[in-house]
């Protein structure tokens, strides 16, 4: 039986080989030969933006008041004057040069492939990791059914279900619906992208939500009018915490 097992493993050593040799990795990103699926020279490259940033409300609220183990009642923060309903957000990227290149080609560009570039982006970060065994569940910002047929997927969608299969947080696309058609967000003013969002989103599955700690994850942190209203209507079905989790931040 031991035997078997070395042969079948010196078998298939070999057939890698054979297998490698025939079928390279080349680079996800440059497309050159390369020993991992992105290349040294990509790596440094998106290296250069990479920023781990953690912005945590709860913690700032507290310092500022300097107060200390108490319960905030209230669902939301008031940053700046401006109601934030989000505990913590941790974003990967500064949104510039390469990495705005690259999300904007997976995004409207049909790069599909570039999810796992993504994916592997965020599963590799030891911080982000650690985040996901505290929580209970990560939800894709959802699209509304015409604009995900146009394009033919949910870019934020593809990165979950990735996440999901590496069995540190189980991702759910059922609970949240976009219920509202409204504009593209890009297009918008910061006042008017708030606007626009106001009740775009539904909770289906309100038990799923309800004394759970939620990650909302999208790609782009821009005003951050979309998460936020994402997670007013988390917080209002029972959700504990919500933690929004970004490729990049503008
Ligand atoms: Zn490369």
């Amino acid at each position: 039986m031991l035997n078997f097992a070395s042969d079948f493993l010196c078998i298939f050593k070999e057939l890698k080989k054979v297998l490698d040799f025939m079928f390279p990795q080349t680079c996800i990103i440059c497309g050159k030969l390369s020993k991992d699926y992105i290349c040294e020279v990509c790596e440094k490259r998106f290296n250069k933006y990479k920023e781990n940033g953690i912005i945590d409300n709860k913690k700032m609220i507290m310092d500022k008041l300097n107060i200390h183990n108490i319960n905030l009642k209230q669902n939301y923060y008031l940053v700046e004057g401006q109601k934030i309903y989000w505990e913590k957000m941790i974003y990967c990227f500064n949104y510039k040069s390469i990495v705005r290149k690259y999300i904007l080609q997976y995004k409207f560009f049909g790069k599909v492939y570039l999810s796992r570039f993504f994916s592997y982006q965020i599963l590799k970060n030891p911080k982000i990791n650690q985040i996901f065994k505290n929580y209970d569940i990560i939800i894709p910002v959802p699209m509304d059914k015409i604009k995900k047929a146009k394009r033919g997927y949910n870019q934020a969608e593809l990165i979950t279900n990735i996440i999901s299969k590496s069995g540190l947080i189980k991702s759910d696309n059922t609970i949240l619906e976009k219920a509202k058609k409204s504009k593209t967000q890009s297009t918008l003013k910061k006042e008017e992208r708030k606007n626009n969002v106001e009740n775009a989103y539904v909770v289906k599955q309100t038990y799923k939500v309800k004394n759970r700690k939620i990650i909302i994850f999208d790609d782009i942190y821009t005003t951050g009018a979309t998460v936020n209203e994402i997670s007013k209507k988390l917080k209002i079905a029972g959700a504990t915490e919500v933690m929004v989790l970004v490729i990049a931040k503008d």
